[in-house]
């Protein structure tokens, strides 16, 4: 079977997600992972190794998701796996505190801005304490975030948006109150004059100005130069916290996240994805000044049963302990030569097109103008999306069901696995250049 006719057929993947759909709402336990904006059924993976991961009919794909971020050193790694083999066998939980959530921690610090962070289960949880405690240690209410970037699902943090719910098109409002979108003010992403009206505006109840330290929830979109410099500045003139989300960015952009890019510290960071190795992990963090305000050190609350799983922190650890300065040069590589043919692809069949960087992470955009914003975002013809991701997946190259999503690579891309992405993305461009617009679109 060549790479380019390798389709087992979908029977068992349709079959499942039947099933699913029973017992599952929509069949996912995460919208991102449905196929509702680029139609079809979504693929069951049954095992994964390296760069491939093989679904329940037996067709195997280059993965270019990496579980929408975390798999940095590929699949199924020996080290990481034996991690939490050995971890496992010494007890799966204590409700106590365990020697590697130091490690863990140790890690984190010595990468980032941060002097001590707390370990939580999700990217989600990250967001929604960080925030908590910036309204704690300054008894305000009132949070700034950006239309189109994505913090977990926090009621406060739903307001515009991006990831799934962008993708979806979801409106902000089901199952948020007035209340709690009432303390949210949204503003345009890289839009300094924006954040300084309101600034100009509520500065004084303004608790902090929460931003992805790059933006990937929208597709890939970096800060302008100088932007999240201005927003530290605006929100210190102001007496407000700058919480930065590297829970995306974080250890994969660059070994230090997007800190290791623009070097702009933070107040309060949010971390997951890469430091979780796989397994549900995050952490939110900052000066100890900050989080001494945390329970049980002060009066901000937080907690977690599972908080610091010594399986979880064993996978974190180890896959951190191994993505040294080599893996970070080979993801970039990587990524690099990936944009490179996707440019090269989309150019030679004259689809407009602009592919985004943010380090090692990166999306294109079918436009031929710069996105910086959620609105140059969804301007792009998504509508070529469609045709593009299943001409890339019948060609066995996974990559996000969805135009707003960027791409993640693993230090585990191989020969193969390069010449297969060159091949799909030839048949993906003419796809999406032959692409029908719809009525409206
Ligand atoms: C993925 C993501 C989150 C949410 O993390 P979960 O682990 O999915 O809850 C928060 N912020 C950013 C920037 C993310 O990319």
């Amino acid at each position: 079977m060549s790479a380019t006719e390798q389709s087992p057929g979908t029977e068992e993947s349709a079959r499942l997600f039947r099933r699913a759909a029973e017992l599952i709402p929509g069949g996912v336990n995460s919208p991102v992972r449905a196929f509702n904006s680029v139609g079809g059924t979504p693929r069951f993976m049954v095992s994964a190794q390296g760069c491939r991961m093989t679904d329940a009919d037996g067709a195997t794909y280059v993965d270019l998701v990496s579980s929408w971020g975390p798999m940095i050193l590929g699949h199924a790694h020996p080290a990481v796996v034996e991690a939490v083999r050995a971890a496992a066998s010494y007890g799966l939980s204590f409700g106590t505190p365990t020697p590697g959530e130091i490690d863990l921690a140790a890690e984190i610090v010595d990468r980032t801005p941060v002097e001590q962070v707390r370990l939580v289960n999700s990217g989600t949880e990250a967001t929604m304490s960080a925030i908590r405690l910036a309204r704690g240690i300054t008894g305000r209410s009132v949070i700034v975030k950006f239309s189109g970037c994505y913090h977990g699902h926090v009621d406060a943090l739903l307001a515009d948006a991006g990831s799934g719910v962008a993708t979806l098109g979801l409106p902000s409002g089901p199952g948020v109150t007035g209340a709690q979108a009432a303390d949210t003010v949204v503003v345009p992403y890289n839009d300094l004059a924006a954040v300084r009206a309101v600034f100009a505006e509520r500065g004084a109840e303004i608790a902090c100005v929460i931003t992805e330290a790059a933006a990937g929830n929208m597709g890939v979109v970096p800060p302008v130069e100088g932007f999240n410099d201005a927003l530290r500045d605006l929100c210190h003139a102001h007496g407000a916290l700058l919480v930065v989300d590297e829970v995306m960015t974080g250890f994969r952009a660059s070994a230090q996240g997007w800190f290791g890019c623009d070097g702009v510290p933070g107040d309060l960071y949010t971390f997951g994805k890469v430091m979780s190795g796989g397994l549900p992990a995050a952490a939110f963090g900052g000066s100890v000044e900050h989080m001494s305000y945390l329970a049980p050190a002060g009066p901000v609350y937080q907690a977690g049963t599972l908080a610091g799983n010594p399986v979880a922190v064993a996978a974190g650890l180890t896959t951190l302990r191994n993505a040294d300065a080599d893996a970070y040069a080979t993801l970039a590589a990587n990524a690099e030569r990936i944009g490179t043919m996707l440019t090269a692809a989309l150019a030679k069949e004259g689809v407009p097109h602009t592919v985004q960087y943010a380090g090692t992470m990166f999306s294109p955009f079918f436009t031929d103008s710069a996105v910086t914003d959620y609105a140059g975002a969804k301007a792009a013809e998504t509508w070529r999306h469609p045709a593009f991701f299943h001409a890339l997946l019948d060609h066995g190259v996974y990559t996000p069901p969805s135009a707003f999503e960027g791409w993640f690579v693993s230090t585990a891309l191989d020969d193969e696995a390069f010449e297969r992405i060159e091949t799909a993305l030839a048949a993906g461009a003419r796809a999406a250049a032959t692409a029908v617009r719809p009525d409206g679109a």
